[in-house]
Parts: C-alpha cells; structure tokens; sequence
C-alpha cells in the first residue's frame, strides 16, 4: 500500500489539509478497483534492487548514480523493461539509461526558463510517469504532486520513486475531473499534453484555474496549427493516427481562450516543431512513433494530411 501520511503531513495549514485528508482512502478505493496489469507491473517493482543513490541530479536532467556493479544493474534493467512501454524521460538510474519515446528533457529545457518555481506547491495534471515533477523539484519546487489516469505510469512513478523516498513528489491515479471543485491551493498548475485530448477545452482551463490560488501561474503546453485568433483545427478523425484529438488552436486563439476563461497577463513563451529525433521509437518503446505519423513524402503533413505537430507553451496568472 502507498502511505499518503507524509503528504497529509506536508499539506496541514494549507488550502489543501482537508483534501489531503481524504486521499488515503481515495487512492485505496480506486487500488482496490484496480488494473488488469497492476499484479504484473507489481512483480516489476517488487524485483527492483534495492540501491541508495549517492549523487542525485534534477538539475541537468534526471541521473542518479553509485558504484552499482554489473549484476545489480543488469536486475534493475530487467525490472525497468517490465514496466514498458516508456514513454516520458530519460532517466539515468545507476547506469541504466532508459532511453524513453519522448526526450523530455528537450520540452522541459523550453519551458523551465520562463518560470520561477522555488518554493511553489505545484500540481502537474496529467503528468504521465512523472518525468517533470523531478525536473520541478531539481527547479526548486517545494512539493509537486501530479495525477494522471494511467495505472502504466502510476507504477513508473513508483519505481523512480523508489530511488528518491525522501523528495517531496506524489503521483495520484486521478484525472483532473476526480479532484474536488475550488481546490484554490497550488501555486503553479501544469497541463502539457492534455489539451488536446479533452473534449470540453475551455472547461479544461476553467479546472485548472479552480486548482490555483488567487495569482498563481498556469503552464500550458498542447498542440497548435499556424492561424489567427479565430482559427482551430478540429480534425475530422485521428491526428497523427490519435483517435482522441479534438481542438487544435493557433496562438492567439488559444491566448484568447485563456482570457475568456479568466487568466490574466497570458503569454506565449515557446513554439516549436516537434522532430524526429524529439519523439521515436526506442528499445523502451517498441511501437510505433512520429516517423510512422508522418506522411513520408512530405514530413511537414501527418498521414491525414494535417500540419505535422507544432506544440506551444503558455503561461497564464489567475
Ligand atoms: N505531461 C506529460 C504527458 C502528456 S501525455 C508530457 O507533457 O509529456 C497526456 C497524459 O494526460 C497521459 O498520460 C494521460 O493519461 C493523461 N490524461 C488524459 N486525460 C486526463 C485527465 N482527464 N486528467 C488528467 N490526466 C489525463
């Protein structure tokens, strides 16, 4: 069982002490519910080698490091595959590089120097394996809790975690739409890559504003075409062979969006094109990746003939 004492522990005299109270037995309500794979992936994570890291880095990228000898690292590998696919990283665990779909770390090196995250509660919504909640600490953060649906990354998280007991991360097998209304206790709220997935855009943002205490930041990161500011792009099936695609907005649409919904000083910090070498398939993640996305005759169009992914960030006050 995941002990939530700490957590709870860590929020008490803060906005979120009586939430905090009650995510025990959330979590052990929706564990009890459960996966089909959770026992599998249990096995993965009861196999990890035990290991105290000597040097940490979050810094630079996410490394940590002793004098691990060749059998231990060969289990901890073992263990690590047993949780693929991976998709967000790299991590570097005692000589292990676990090499993920995405680099991360090129996204996170894009968004970090727009924002000032020292001492900030920060919640990252759908944050995947958790990959960025240890990039926000190694930025300073006081504690980052992030959630995400998916029982895959959940037992990621768990065995990064494993490695780094005493940091203050959490990861919560939540969907934004399971936290309670007018949360109003984090400081800065990520949402990078969800967007685009959700079906109601606007009343995305409207949630992650009612996450945030008055004059706190969003970081937003999705999906945008080239337009002005009443331009969206709703494809008419899949994007880039996703089914779950639906608003893809450009700039000033999406700024104004966030003005509507009632964020103040918005402001585009970054837009780039997504490569090949930023998004492939890896002995971590067998699967297909962007280059099967793409229209190979023309790189600049996914197999739909759409524009191929540009994605953007935003960052927003409450
Ligand atoms: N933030 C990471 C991962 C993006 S992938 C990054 O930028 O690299 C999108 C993630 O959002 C997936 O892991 C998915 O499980 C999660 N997700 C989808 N719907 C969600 C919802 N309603 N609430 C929270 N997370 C969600």
């Amino acid at each position: 069982m995941i002990d939530l004492a700490p957590l709870a522990r860590h929020l008490v005299g803060t906005p979120l002490a009586n939430w905090a109270n009650s995510l025990q037995a959330r979590l052990d309500g929706k564990m009890a519910k459960g996966h089909g794979d959770l026992q599998r992936w249990q096995g993965a994570l009861d196999a990890l080698p035990a290991l105290e890291a000597s040097e940490i880095d979050l810094v630079h990228g996410f490394t940590l490091n002793n004098d691990c000898d060749l059998e231990t690292r060969a289990a901890l590998r073992e263990a690590l595959m047993g949780l693929s696919p991976w998709r967000k990283g790299p991590f570097d665990l005692f000589g292990v590089h676990v090499d993920t779909e995405w680099r991360s770390d090129w996204k996170w090196s894009r968004v970090a120097p727009h924002l000032n995250l020292t001492g900030k509660r920060v919640l990252d919504v759908g944050c995947g394996n958790g990959y960025y909640q240890w990039r926000m600490l190694g930025a300073g953060a006081d504690s980052v809790i992030g959630i995400d649906p998916n029982w895959l990354f959940f037992c990621q998280f768990q065995a990064i975690q494993r490695y780094l007991p005493a940091l203050r991360a959490w990861h919560l097998p939540f969907a934004l739409e399971d936290l309670p209304a007018n949360l109003e206790g984090f400081d800065t709220v990520f949402s990078m890559g969800v967007l685009y997935h959700r079906r109601s855009p606007i009343d995305h943002l409207m949630a992650l504003k009612d996450c945030l205490v008055k004059g706190g930041e969003l970081v937003l990161e999705t999906l945008v075409i080239v337009g002005d500011a009443q331009q969206v792009l709703v494809p008419e099936d899949r994007y880039a062979q996703m089914r779950n695609v639906w608003f893809l907005p450009s700039v000033p649409a999406l700024e104004l969006w966030l003005r509507r919904a009632g964020f103040s000083d918005v402001r585009c910090v970054d837009v780039s094109t997504t490569s090949l070498d930023e998004q492939r398939s890896t002995d971590w993640m067998r699967y297909q990746s962007l280059a099967d996305f793409l229209d190979p005759a023309d790189p600049s169009k996914t197999l739909e003939g759409l524009p191929a992914p540009m994605r953007a960030v935003i960052v927003a006050r409450k």
